[in-house]
């Protein structure tokens, strides 16, 4: 992988390094423009702090430039008529475009994000590939029903599977690509119009994938893109009055806002959020599995992952070894700058999330907690965390209640057989996205699914997505479920026609 990563920076390096410089304008229709208040805001390298490229600040004005271009081609363009065989193959060159200008996206990715580019190229890439193809598959199979009525007379009943119109998606920053993938598959497949906004963190590699759109055929305003300030730019989008359906992607926090701005037009919402994600190892657990996979569980992507496992439940019996080996394994890793090829893991996104999960850490000291691994930044410009193991925490302290959103986990012994009372601490959280179970008695396992509130549950493995399964959060973890047919099916409306013949 090495080697592989040097080669293809040396060869694609020209085509990000032309990218970087360009000043990025919006997608508004089928033009790249500028904000209307010809403001521009930088995107940093994380490894660095340095500025790499900028893009448009998108102000309200810009915001209802771009709805209207989602309306008029919602409401008067070819997309939604097309047939679906044509509309699938439009999404599925899109896929084929990712794939093809792969490396490129990757480096951009990397260099824009900061995950390692083996990360990006074998990981967050072709997962956004798969999840146009996966609902490129689908536009040929939505179709309604027939319903046979009780009512006097000969009816003819049936529903029909529409679109549900213009939709605004808004993403965070910590798997930007595969996130702007996700929601833009899905909208697409439905035939709906999209204004889509990235994090300003993270804005690029959308950008980059929306002239991939416009080459693959996507007609004029079907995606749209403003780049901007969540507060102004993303506030614009939840509060239009526009837009018939807000899909999110970010923190609870926002979440809440969202639901609130949303509420002025009744526009259906769609939130994934926060999360705080037990994983529970029984004694009978394969230990070095569930050594790797609970510290790849909370430390993939240096912890900025939603579903990350980052409460360890662990039985006491196992409990010394399996915190010693997840401890090593955090000392052991390869911190570095995404385009380093010895990186195994990442720097934190901004100064602003690592001195948020410097700040956590610290606070578990002060409540008595203890640092077994890590703790500390490392001694060098960017934002990097070492990966932390903590012991000793309390249910009631913030480093169990709260999402950090780093590479920190809290690892708690419990000595109980008992899958109700060990449910109840898995579930003493305000979330419920995630949890993993490590067993090798798959009857304890499934007997302990159903009884954790959480989106999902992965038994012997933490964190794999695949756009088949419905993805979602119980609880404050949010509204709905992305990917499979039930993510598809959030971006339509049912209607019933019933004929009395
Ligand atoms: P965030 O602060 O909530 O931001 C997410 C997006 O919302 C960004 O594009 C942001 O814009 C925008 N935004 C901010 N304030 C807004 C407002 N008032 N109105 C509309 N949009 C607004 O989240 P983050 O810190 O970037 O990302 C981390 C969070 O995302 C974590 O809580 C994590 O758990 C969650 N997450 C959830 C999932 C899931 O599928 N459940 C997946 C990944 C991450 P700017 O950043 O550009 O200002
Ligand atoms: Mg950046």
């Amino acid at each position: 992988m090495e080697d592989r990563s040097t080669s293809v920076a040396a060869t694609v390096g020209s085509a990000v390094s032309d990218f970087l410089t360009r000043r990025h304008k919006l997608l508004i229709g089928s033009d790249w423009v500028d904000a209307r208040s010809g403001e521009y805001l930088p995107s940093l390298d994380p490894a660095t702090g340095r500025t790499i490229s900028t893009f448009a600040a998108a102000s309200e004005d810009d915001v209802d430039a771009a709805v209207a271009a989602a309306r008029a081609a919602f409401d008067d363009g070819p997309w939604r008529r097309m047939k679906p065989a044509e509309r699938a193959a439009v999404i599925w060159r899109i896929a084929d475009l990712i794939e093809q200008h792969a490396d490129e996206l990757a480096e951009l990715e990397s260099r824009d994000n900061g995950a390692p580019y083996g990360v990006c190229r074998y990981g967050f890439v072709p997962m956004a590939v798969e999840s146009f193809r996966y609902m490129a598959g689908w536009v040929t199979k939505l179709c309604g029903d027939t319903v046979s009525l009780s009512l006097p007379g000969d009816w003819h009943a049936y529903t029909l599977r529409e679109p549900i119109g213009v939709v605004g998606q808004i993403v965070p920053w910590n798997a930007p690509l595969m996130m702007a993938g996700m929601k833009i598959s899905h909208a697409l497949a439905a035939g709906c119009a999209i204004v889509f906004k990235p994090a300003e963190e993270t804005s690029l590699s959308a950008l980059r994938l929306g002239e991939l759109a416009l080459e693959a055929g996507l007609p004029p305003g079907v995606l749209n893109i403003v780049t901007g300030a969540g507060e102004i730019t993303g506030a614009a989008i939840a509060a239009h009055p526009g837009v018939d359906k807000i899909a999110f992607t970010g923190s609870t926090e926002v979440g809440r806002l969202i639901a609130q701005a949303a509420a002025g037009n009744l526009k259906k919402v769609t939130l994934e959020l926060g999360g705080k994600s037990p994983a529970i190892v029984f004694p009978d657990a394969d230990l070095e599995q569930a050594i790797l996979g609970t510290a790849r569980g909370i430390f993939t992507n240096s912890g900025q992952v939603c579903v990350a496992g980052s409460r360890l439940y662990v039985h006491k019996k196992i409990f010394d070894k399996l915190v010693e080996g997840v401890a090593e394994w955090a000392e052991a890793i390869q911190l570095g700058a995404g385009m380093e090829p010895t990186s195994e893991l990442g720097p934190l996104i901004s100064a602003k999330q690592l001195a948020r999960v410097k700040g956590y850490v610290q606070s578990g000291r002060e409540d008595g907690a203890q640092v077994v691994a890590g703790g500390d930044v490392l001694d060098r410009d960017g934002y990097f965390m070492r990966p932390t193991v903590i012991t000793n925490a309390r249910s009631d302290m913030s480093v169990m209640r709260e999402e950090i959103f780093g590479p920190v986990v809290c690892a708690i012994p419990f000595d109980d057989n008992d899958l109700d009372s060990i449910a109840r601490e898995a579930n003493d959280t305000l979330y419920g996205l995630g949890a993993s179970i490590w067993t090798r008695n798959l009857s304890i396992a499934h007997k302990l699914a159903p009884r954790l509130r959480a989106g999902t549950v992965w038994i012997n493995a933490h964190n794999p997505l695949d756009p088949a399964l419905p993805f979602g959060g119980y609880k404050q973890s949010g509204w709905g479920r992305e990917q499979g047919l039930e993510g598809l099916l959030s971006y339509t409306e049912l209607k019933s026609v019933a004929a009395l013949l």
